[in-house]
């Protein structure tokens, strides 16, 4: 029986496995589709303690992975797909294999809600971004334009709008799902400029990048 399951293999679950691992706990850390989670979509890093000159996504994970693994980590390429935890031990499923486990550690992360439309894939981390606390700062004094009507959407532009020098901000309805302290704040803020209702139909991603 496993002492300690973690489930996800980015920066959380690669982090509770350094530390379990070397509290002699021998943990096993399930990777699902996407083993160092989802900095390795991305390029530079540069908010990363340590790193002077930032560094490459995929490079952070995989020092990641191997710290982790230096202390006994066993990582296992599997998704896990189902779990009871209703008695002790606790289990989980990774397909047909059942795991018994002590105590599990969910690191399943987030994935960003994108509009759906040809050429965001290829635009992302090239122009296009899903968090203004990441990616904010290489905006630095150019015009953006944040899309979406809700809390995250206002909180974004008006952080955005203490870098860059104008953010539009898109929403397709003329009502806005934010909390009204939050519009008010987007709506009062000097460099912020509100469209509506503007539908993004497409982007276009030219071969320059
Ligand atoms: C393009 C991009 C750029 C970013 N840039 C920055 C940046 O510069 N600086 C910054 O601080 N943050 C950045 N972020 C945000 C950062 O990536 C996340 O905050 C961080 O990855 C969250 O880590 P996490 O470990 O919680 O989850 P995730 O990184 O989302 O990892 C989740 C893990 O769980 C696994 N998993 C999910 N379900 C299962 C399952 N059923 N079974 C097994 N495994 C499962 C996945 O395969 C993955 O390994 C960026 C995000 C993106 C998308």
């Amino acid at each position: 029986m496993n002492k300690v399951t973690i489930i996800g293999t980015g920066p959380a679950g690669l982090t509770a496995a350094i530390y379990a691992a070397r509290a002699q706990l021998a943990p096993v850390i399930y990777a699902g589709i996407q083993h160092g989670g989802q900095l390795t979509t991305t390029t530079d890093v540069e908010n990363f303690p340590g790193f002077e000159n930032g560094i490459m996504g995929p490079a952070l994970m995989e020092e990641m992975t191997k710290q982790a693994e230096r202390f006994g980590t066993k990582i296992v390429y599997d998704m896990v797909t189902r779990a009871d935890f209703s008695g002790r031990p606790l289990k989980l499923w990774a397909g047909d294999e059942e795991i018994e486990t002590q105590s599990v550690i969910i690191a399943t992360g987030a994935t960003a809600k994108t509009l759906g439309l040809a050429g965001e894939q290829k635009l992302m981390g090239r122009g296009l971004s899903t968090c203004a606390t990441c990616d904010g700062f290489f905006y630095k004094g150019k015009r953006v334009a944040v899309v979406g009507g809700g809390d995250s959407a206002m909180e974004e532009a008006t952080y955005l709008a203490n870098l860059a020098s104008e953010v539009v901000l898109l929403h397709r309805r003329d009502e806005f799902r934010a909390s009204p302290i939050m519009i008010k704040r987007a709506m009062d803020h000097p460099k912020i400029k509100i469209l509506t209702p503007y539908l993004i139909a497409d982007t276009v991603a030219n071969d320059a990048g």
